[in-house]
């Protein structure tokens, strides 16, 4: 039988993240641009912060304190380069960013306390600080033609052409970069703790989803239940581990505490103090890298091996707090995995849909045989159970993970895989930038263009 197919059009982001060498004066510049954005990002701060003291708080009529911030005036990027020249050495267009930064900030912040904001809660937006040891500034217009694959050369707004290392694999997005199929629409330069360059070029394209409609093959479909040891167990049996996973801060816990003492003892703000530093933050780095190889890799076999892949939903961040394991939680970044999995399936070339159990889905708890709900395995250190009603005898984790197979197979949806459901992420923009690169995710959206209106 022919598998039906499904299509929907909609706008599709992708990064593309590669690690940049500027020349001195190019790293000057860089650091100067941080800098200058840092500024006008907090002076927009303080300044909403003193209207909101001064003006705001003596008015209680809430329409008029709507009008008041909408005359309200901040000082824009030409007041404050007439203030502080040494602006005009910056991109003008970094500058403007900054400033779009701090409004989204404090756009997502009221939207958090009026409730209309998906994920958690957003605090105050608050100043940046000089010793945050991660920087970055994003530039909105670049050039049709900044990527000059063949000569590894990207070509930014005021720094010229910078060379850029890659190993030259040419698959998947790439590809579309290099057909030049996309548009391109920022490059973020970004310095991390261990003085690393990157630029985070995002894309955008018309995308068109095309997805074969899943027709019950159980051979096809696969669940996994989330294990802060193994990863994740699967509802074959067959954990993380299996696949290659190694919980990278555990294994490397040793070299990276000894790091952490030699820093520990160095003298404050001493030049030694900053070389343990950077050491310290280049064994996190590469710690991070090798959880991301893994999970990028395991996912794109995930979804091109699976037509549905049923999930739970878990709150991570809840976890944590009450969980003596807390360290392995975190480790395993499972949000992380589940974002790159989602991102995965959607697209055209893996036919693959990802089923999220709803949060209060009690996966471990059903016995998957006969569907009776056992009480007693709430207690997490039960790790095998025999069911009371029909007698099945279970481990905990494969159940679950059964059950979260047999919940997908049940609500997998119209061909297209759901996207927007990820915890905290509002838009493809986000999602792409949060893959791409981690950082600022709570401060970016899409279409940049988003002004303050309370
Ligand atoms: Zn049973």
């Amino acid at each position: 039988m022919m598998n039906k197919l499904v299509a929907n059009a909609e706008k599709q982001h992708r990064a593309l993240k590669l690690r940049i060498y500027p020349n001195p004066e190019q790293t000057i510049l860089i650091n100067k641009t941080f800098g200058c954005c840092r500024q006008i990002y907090n002076n927009r701060l303080f300044e909403r912060n003193e209207f909101y003291q001064n003006v705001i708080k003596n008015e209680s009529d809430k329409n008029k304190q709507k009008e008041l911030w909408k005359k309200a005036h901040f000082s824009t990027e030409k007041e404050m380069k007439a203030k502080f020249p040494y602006m005009t050495e910056v991109s003008a267009q970094a500058l403007c960013s900054a400033t779009m930064f701090a409004e989204i900030a404090y756009k997502n912040f009221f939207s958090s306390i009026k409730g209309n904001r998906a994920g958690a809660k957003v605090g105050k937006p608050k100043f940046k600080s000089k010793k945050s040891n991660d920087f970055s500034y994003r530039e909105c217009n670049p050039s049709e033609k900044a990527l000059n694959w063949n000569e590894r050369k990207v070509k930014v707004p005021k720094l010229g052409e910078v060379k850029f290392r890659h190993s030259g694999n040419k698959k998947g997005k790439l590809d579309f970069f290099l057909r030049g199929e996309v548009e391109l629409k920022s490059i973020t330069i970004r310095k991390n703790p261990a003085n690393e360059y990157y630029a985070v070029l995002l894309s955008e394209r018309e995308y068109c989803h095309k997805k074969k409609i899943y027709e019950g093959d159980e051979s096809q479909a696969i669940g996994l239940d989330f294990s802060p040891a193994d990863f994740y167990i699967d509802s074959d049996g067959s954990s993380g581990k299996d696949f290659g996973y190694v919980a990278q801060k555990q294994a490397n816990l040793k070299k990276l505490t000894k790091l952490q003492r030699r820093l520990m003892r160095k003298q404050i703000s001493s030049n030694n103090r900053e070389k343990a530093r950077v050491k310290v933050a280049r064994m996190e780095h590469y710690i991070a890298e090798c959880r991301n190889d893994w999970i990028e890799k395991e996912t794109k076999r995930l979804v091109s091996s699976y037509q549905v892949i049923g999930i739970e939903d878990l709150n991570l961040k809840g976890m944590m707090k009450f969980s003596r394991n807390a360290k392995n939680y975190g480790d395993a970044s499972w949000g992380n995995f589940t974002n790159k999995l989602l991102w995965k399936a959607s697209l055209n070339e893996n036919n693959c849909q990802i089923v999220k159990a709803d949060r209060f889905f009690a996966s471990s708890q059903i016995c998957h045989c006969c569907g009776f709900k056992n009480p007693i395995t709430k207690n997490l250190n039960i790790r095998s159970w025999t069911c009371p009603e029909c007698g099945a005898e279970h481990i905990r984790d494969v159940n679950a993970a059964i059950n979260l197979k047999m919940n997908a197979i049940k609500n997998v949806g119209q061909g297209v895989s759901e996207f927007r459901s990820v915890e905290g992420v509002e838009d493809l923009a986000t999602l792409a930038l949060q893959i791409g690169a981690s950082e600022e995710a709570e401060n970016l959206t899409g279409d940049g263009q988003n002004v303050l209106t309370l």
